[in-house]
């Protein structure tokens, strides 16, 4: 450790997720002199229980895939099975490349990286490892952990969590997934990808409830076709191990059993024991409450990620904590507007959005002053020739910007960077039917949803 007991930070950062070293790596950047406490791994769960892993599961899910279904491309493949050691060696050595890489570019800016697990001590220090760690600003950013329901006890072997989930040593013949939001989703289509008969539980109406409900429909529909079993509208009630699995029971008496129970009904904030509260910060449910600059009510301290209540997205993490490093380094900062953050669901076939649902805008503007328009992926080339189906959803307001992308397909993750600058930039559908999208790819659909918006549709039926 680099400082001594004199040493005063212009900023010390708890935690060093997302929010935590993306707040580090700025604010060293803007010259502030930054110590950054992490407990466990630089990175956070992003880096090393959710994004990346994740993703590199679904990844090698897809490749099974297409291993299985390669046929109907005219190339003839065996597919042999799941070597999960091996998927779990794919998925370390992607989080290995990017952590060693991580690690790097905070010991360039000259972080002081304090390894240990710190507890807030007065409103501008941090006790580590029996030092007291002065700073003008601290920032908290401790993240979160998988959450559970009352009465059910996550034991790491049959009733699971996401963070057991990525590191399971065997693909489960089947298992119930609780919560039909991001992760649950996720999980259930790599499973359903390496094999595992799959059922989700869902308590509200929808999967990835939070979304546009057409899009909920959509990837109901396409899990539907591809055998993953779901049960919308009935809360769980309680959990009991059978002979050699778990058996779940819901509010209404149905029953299903399976070998594992993954439970992924959301994550809750950290941030008990740890200070904050003696230290007068204002809380609910676990959650610092923060201003639109981060700030919460002490004036010494900030905080970012999924601690606070805002969108809990790696890339909000980010944004968050370069907002509080400009700020503390005296530029000027602007809120961030949460409906303008892309959202992604990378299971198969992808979920993306941003901007607000046809039934939030009619909230806000009106019902007769929003317009929307659906382009079906079935009139996309690129679509075609991948054999994906889905849909771009627009909502507009009526003779005005575009204020919701909503979109359902393989890929389309990757087209949420132009819906976002459609919806940041307040596009208005003639301006975007203006640009000319490269044929054949699938940001074709964004454009010709476009062209039919502002009243000259290509590919499309009228
Ligand atoms: C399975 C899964 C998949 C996900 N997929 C995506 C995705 O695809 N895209 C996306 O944008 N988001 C995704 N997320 C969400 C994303 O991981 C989080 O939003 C993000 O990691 C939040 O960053 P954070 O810095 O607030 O918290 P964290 O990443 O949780 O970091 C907090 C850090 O603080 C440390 N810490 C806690 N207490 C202390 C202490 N007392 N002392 C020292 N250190 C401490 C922890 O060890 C941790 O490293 C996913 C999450 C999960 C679980």
């Amino acid at each position: 450790m680099a400082n001594d007991a004199s040493t005063v930070f212009d900023l010390v950062i708890l935690g060093g997720g997302s929010g935590g070293y993306a707040a580090a790596l700025r604010a060293a950047q803007l010259g502030l002199d930054v110590a950054l406490i992490e407990k466990n791994k630089l990175g956070g769960t992003c880096l090393h229980n959710g994004c990346i892993p994740t993703k590199a599961l679904l990844h090698a899910g897809e490749i099974a895939d297409q291993a299985r279904e390669s046929e109907q491309f005219g190339v003839r493949t065996t597919f042999e099975g799941i070597d999960i050691a091996a998927v779990h060696k794919y998925k370390d050595d992607v989080i290995a490349g990017l952590y060693k890489g991580l690690q790097g570019l905070v010991a360039s800016r000259k972080v002081t990286y304090i390894e240990g697990e710190g507890k807030l001590s007065s409103p501008t220090s941090v006790d580590v490892n029996g030092q007291r760690i002065q700073g003008r600003h601290v920032l908290l950013a401790t993240g979160s952990v998988p959450k559970s329901l009352p009465g059910l006890t996550i034991d790491g072997n049959r009733i699971i969590s996401s963070d057991h989930a990525l590191v399971l040593d065997r693909v489960p013949q089947s298992a119930i997934i609780l919560g039909g939001g991001v992760i649950g989703v996720e999980f259930a289509s790599a499973w359903k990808s390496f094999g595992t008969d799959v059922t989700i539980v869902e308590g509200l109406p929808h999967l990835v409830p939070v979304e546009e409900e057409n899009s909920s429909k959509l990837l109901e529909r396409a899990f539907r076709k591809r055998g993953i079993k779901f049960n919308l509208g009935t809360f769980f009630q309680s959990a009991e191990y059978t002979d050699n699995g778990v058996k779940v029971t819901l509010a209404d008496g149905k029953t299903f059993e399976a070998e594992v129970l993954l439970v992924a009904i959301g994550r809750g904030p950290v941030s008990q024991g740890l200070g904050y509260e003696e230290q007068g910060v204002a809380m609910d449910r676990g959650y610092v409450l923060v201003d639109e600059y981060m700030r919460t009510n002490v004036p010494t301290i900030s905080a970012v990620g999924d601690l606070v209540p805002t969108l809990q997205l790696a890339h909000v993490g980010f944004a968050e904590g370069i907002l509080v490093a400009e700020r503390l380094a005296g530029l000027k900062t602007v809120p961030i507007d949460y409906d303008g953050v892309p959202r992604v669901t990378y299971c198969h076939p992808e979920v993306a959005s941003v901007g607000i649902t046809e039934a939030k805008a009619k909230e806000l503007y009106g019902a007769d002053k929003v317009v929307t328009l659906k382009y079906n992926l079935a009139g996309n080339g690129k679509s075609k020739i991948l054999k994906t189906s889905g849909e771009v959803k627009l909502v507009q307001v009526r003779d005005g910007a575009v204020v919701g992308v909503h979109m359902v397909g393989d890929r389309m993750g990757e087209q949420v960077g132009e819906a976002q600058l459609i919806y940041n930039w307040e596009a208005l559908p003639a301006e975007v039917a203006q640009l000319i999208h490269a044929h054949p790819t699938q940001s074709e659909a964004l454009g010709e949803a476009h062209l039919a918006l502002a009243g000259k549709p290509l590919h499309s039926h009228d």
